[in-house]
């Protein structure tokens, strides 16, 4: 029989007793906060956030909440090795098994995670955040709500930033609209800008930390791993060494969400200051909104003021300028 442990937060433990609500058994074992049975696993979760799922079907069952938990070190084979794909007692675990060419058990980790936002809003600057997660602050980041950026709105992502920025060692860069636009128009891709703010930021840390280092570099992948490395071509310095690629690497290391978090507070900030220099609320994304908000900037401060505003080469700019054309008859 096999039996997976996972290290879940108060919040992951409430949805899993939801989850299995008919399926509870009624009796807690001592230090338990429920105890449930499927068909195939008996799923126990203890107060100290550890959750047992044992029985035949234990992968599928902690399977399900992958995203939810740690596996607990040492009880899942190999994990924690690069490199040997993790087998336990009840063969492959899906949450240790390797996701590309990420090393089996990068969840549980020493990493630093890298992450960009704004690279598809018309306003705004792009930011990219590497940030370094021990794997002993993994539990305490997820007690701080640290998770997939893509579930938290804009209230929370400032929260949560707030209360990490001075646990978690990071670097910010800022690539500025109007710097933004003269690269952009010189020829350089947004992927090439993208490489090169990984790989500065990714540096920053590393200097930071050192002599510590980490046990891989996790970068949220936008490009191919060959690509990427491409762009970096001719650089000065280029971090190389352990660096993965993965998509959705905020489910995959605390790192990249904690990045991508604070890589969100820090764009959301500057939207803030640009809308404190336009004198109105500025949108976020490339509808229909930001071409409104453009072409009120348009009026308002001219034509060329856009270019510290905004993305020039986006399709907005030409929206913007035909409803500014309208608006003057
Ligand atoms: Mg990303």
């Amino acid at each position: 029989m096999g039996q997976i442990v996972l290290i879940c937060s108060k919040e992951s433990i409430n949805a899993m007793n939801k989850f299995y609500e008919k399926q509870l058994l009624g009796k807690n074992p001592p230090g338990s906060v429920f105890a449930a049975k499927t068909s195939g696993c008996t799923i126990t979760a203890y107060q100290s956030g550890k959750v047992l799922f044992q029985g035949n079907d234990c992968d599928r069952e902690a399977g399900r909440w992958q995203d939810a938990g740690v596996p607990a070190a040492g009880k899942l084979g190999n994990a924690g090795k690069p490199g040997i794909s993790g087998h336990t007692a009840a063969g492959k675990s899906k949450s240790a098994a390797a996701k590309g060419n990420v090393p089996t058990g990068i969840g549980q980790m020493s990493v630093i995670g890298s992450d960009e936002v704004g690279t598809g809003d018309f306003f705004g600057p792009i930011t990219v955040v590497a940030a370094y997660v021990k794997k002993e602050h993994i539990p305490i980041l997820k007690e701080l709500g640290v998770r997939d950026s893509k579930d938290l709105n804009d209230e929370k992502i400032i929260e949560i930033a707030k209360s990490i920025k001075d646990v978690v060692p990071f670097s910010l860069m800022t690539l500025k609209n109007d710097k933004y636009n003269q690269v952009q128009q010189a020829g350089m891709s947004q992927g090439k800008m993208k490489a090169l703010l990984h790989n500065q930021a990714i540096l920053k840390v590393l200097e930071k930390i050192a002599p510590e280092k980490p046990e891989a570099i996790l970068i949220d992948q936008f490009v191919q791993q060959s690509t990427y490395f491409l762009h970096l071509k001719g650089q000065k310095a280029i971090a190389r060494e352990n660096v993965y690629f993965s998509t959705k690497a905020e489910g995959i290391h605390l790192a990249v969400a904690a990045a991508s978090i604070l890589a969100r507070y820090a764009f959301i900030q500057y939207i803030d200051k640009l809308s404190d220099a336009a004198g109105f609320r500025i949108p976020k994304g490339a509808g229909s909104l930001v071409d409104e908000a453009a072409a009120k900037l348009i009026l308002k401060k001219g034509p060329d003021s856009l270019s510290s505003f905004v993305k020039l080469h986006f399709a907005n700019t030409d929206k913007a300028m035909a409803l500014v054309r309208k608006k003057r008859g």
